[in-house]
């Protein structure tokens, strides 16, 4: 009978180790995760001011544009996303110029329909204007 409580004492003290153990486990994992989402609050306070920073600056690049310009990237400046952004705007210039006038170039006007979007091209100096097409994301021009 003695015996048999001695052995009972000792398998609730082994239990209670392991729930201390556990314990204690639980305290660094919640540790842990409340420092991951204080570093994450502060990342993401730097992004914000980040996007706002490079929205102010780049007003007529489109975000996908500084997207892009990242992918390939580790750093870059401002004035360097600007650059390749106005490089690609005249070279798109170059190959939608005008036939017809020869001074103005077809603009990218995309449409909402309710079958999809659909876009032109229409000159920027004449009445020049292409027929409507089905948009795709692949579909190039200055907007
Ligand atoms: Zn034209």
């Amino acid at each position: 009978m003695s015996k048999n409580k001695d052995y009972e004492r000792g398998e609730i003290s082994q239990l209670k180790d392991k729930i201390r153990a556990l314990r204690a486990e639980l305290g660094v994992r919640d540790r842990k995760i409340k420092n991951l989402k204080s570093e994450l609050k502060t990342l993401n306070a730097a992004l914000s001011k980040s996007a706002m920073y490079i929205d102010e600056r780049l007003s007529d690049v489109s975000i996908e544009t500084v997207v892009d310009y990242f992918n390939d990237k580790v750093t870059g400046r401002i004035q360097d996303i600007e650059k390749v952004h106005k490089d690609s705007q005249e070279s798109l210039a170059k190959k939608w110029q005008c036939h017809k006038c020869d001074d103005g170039f077809l603009r990218l006007v995309i449409i909402n329909r309710h079958d999809g979007k659909h876009y032109f091209r229409k000159c920027t100096h004449c009445e020049n204007r292409t027929g409507m097409q089905k948009y795709t994301n692949d579909v190039e021009g200055i907007v």
